[in-house]
């Protein structure tokens, strides 16, 4: 709690939902018509932050679709027919990086066999011309296109140029869209050509080869260019036909979007400083929707119920008027869930139903009676333990974490402990179920700052908390 603010119309209205923390693509097939995932390596290039950054994010686009399930090579050179006989496919994204020519070799061999390739405009960069390589790829890089590496992102049309291909089936005729694609490409013969720019060069090709298939992408310049519709779209579809020769994918694939049927999170901050770290809190976790912030002013200025199933209370709340006491009361009386974290234990210095009854603690802000106020110390070490068994803290191993301390809380004696700290400057347990008896409450007395923010095992109390107050945790 160092340095409180007054934040009293503070209102963060941005949602804290970031791109990972999706779980199924804006549209997507019917669930159980899916056939199994197809097994997918992506070759990512070595040392190359680029092909890195492309890699991880094509790998969420592939198992993102449901379709596919993606592992990843970063030494692509020298592999063998045996290593990639468990896949049905390949994505080469070795920006720069030549595979060798034994792995274009057991490419060759992989494809022949009736398995799938897909080349990025990473892949394309490395401009092997080995025979193995331009047998599979069928396509070699004019001097105009050397030149035109540094052309800049810009608006263009993709032209769909076989809508009777499977990838293109059904796809629109002219796609706008923002990228920097490779250019001045030659095709060789046995190649269809899928889409292409206003100049009619290729840039979404495909061909056959032995029992397989090939698939070539000159869009996706980087992870920009790769959250375009017409990228994400033209990528899964062609992906897939590559596996298996088929596309159950729609027509149309943007970005995923938040679980629709998620667990309904609101987050109340306000009143306290903090680093905005913390919001990175909720990303990543697919049972959650969008996660909305607000203060607990304007939050509670209606009735919440039927709105949320936990609030996550981050804030230091000085008071409510009767009308949000009502509200909150409601929520906690209805069963729901309710998660407090660091200094959230500060609020409602007035409310003995709140710290009595609901969190079961209190950061006394001032000595009364003979009982001093609690104590903060900054950058402590904590060893973390659990106080006993508990579907919260399941499968958490002891942890080490520097944060803050809070000594002499009032603590109730009928929460039941969940961790406990060897640091003296702390009170012994340091997250607990409050006493309450309608709804389930956790407090967690961690979470300064991004020391704890970023800790797998602090993630992981945050996110079974949530899950446990909402009963979705056994
Ligand atoms: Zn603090």
């Amino acid at each position: 709690m160092k340095s409180p603010i007054e934040s009293a119309g503070l209102l963060l209205t941005f949602s804290l939902a970031l791109l990972w923390t999706l779980s199924s693509p804006a549209q997507s097939v019917t669930p159980g018509a899916q056939p199994a995932a197809l097994r997918v390596l992506i070759l990512s290039g070595e040392g190359e932050n680029n092909s890195r950054e492309s890699t991880v994010f094509l790998r969420h686009l592939l198992q993102d679709s449901g379709r596919f399930e993606a592992r990843v090579c970063e030494s692509p050179v020298g592999l063998t027919v045996q290593t990639l006989a468990s896949f049905e496919m390949v994505v080469d994204n070795s920006i720069g990086t030549s595979l060798g020519k034994e792995t274009e070799k057991a490419l060759e061999t992989f494809v022949n066999s009736g398995k799938g390739l897909v080349v990025t405009r990473g892949g394309l960069d490395a401009a092997s011309t080995s025979s193995a390589w331009l047998k599979l790829i069928k396509a070699t890089r004019t001097a105009k296109a050397a030149a035109n590496v540094d052309a800049p992102l810009h608006l263009f049309e993709l032209k769909n140029a076989s809508p009777q291909h499977p990838v293109m089936s059904g796809l629109k005729t002219n796609w706008r869209t923002a990228d920097q694609p490779q250019t001045g490409l030659t095709l060789l013969s046995g190649t269809e050509v899928l889409g292409t720019n206003g100049q009619n060069e290729p840039l979404l090709f495909a061909s056959n080869y032995g029992k397989g298939r090939v698939f070539i992408t000159a869009l996706g310049h980087d992870v920009g260019a790769m959250q375009e519709k017409a990228f994400i779209t033209t990528f899964l579809r062609g992906a897939e036909w590559a596996g298996s020769g088929k596309v159950t994918l729609p027509t149309e694939i943007a970005l995923p979007g938040p679980s629709t049927n998620g667990l309904r999170v609101l987050v109340i901050t306000g009143g306290h400083d903090h680093e905005t770290a913390f919001y990175g809190l909720f990303d990543g976790y697919k049972e959650f929707g969008w996660v909305p912030v607000s203060d607990s002013t304007l939050a509670f200025k209606q009735d919440i119920r039927s709105k949320y199933d936990v609030l996550v209370f981050y804030d230091f709340t000085r008071d409510i008027d009767d009308k949000a006491k009502k509200n909150l009361r409601d929520f906690v009386e209805s069963g729901k869930g309710v998660v407090v974290l660091h200094h959230g234990i500060l609020s409602f210095q007035k409310w003995p139903w709140w710290y009595e009854e609901v969190v079961g603690g209190l950061y006394r802000l001032e000595s009364k009676g003979g009982i001093p106020n609690s104590t903060v110390k900054f950058g402590e070490e904590h060893w973390i333990t659990s106080a006993g068994k508990h579907p919260i803290t399941e499968g958490l191993t002891p942890f080490h974490v520097t944060d803050e301390t809070y000594k002499g809380l009032l603590i109730s004696s009928n929460n039941v402990p969940l961790l406990l700290t060897d640091n003296a400057t702390s009170d012994r347990t340091v997250a607990w179920i409050g006493p309450c008896t309608t709804s389930k409450v956790v407090f967690i007395q961690l979470g300064h700052d991004h020391s704890p923010f970023q800790h797998p095992s602090y993630r992981a109390l945050v996110h079974n908390s949530i899950l446990w107050t909402a009963g979705k945790l056994k």
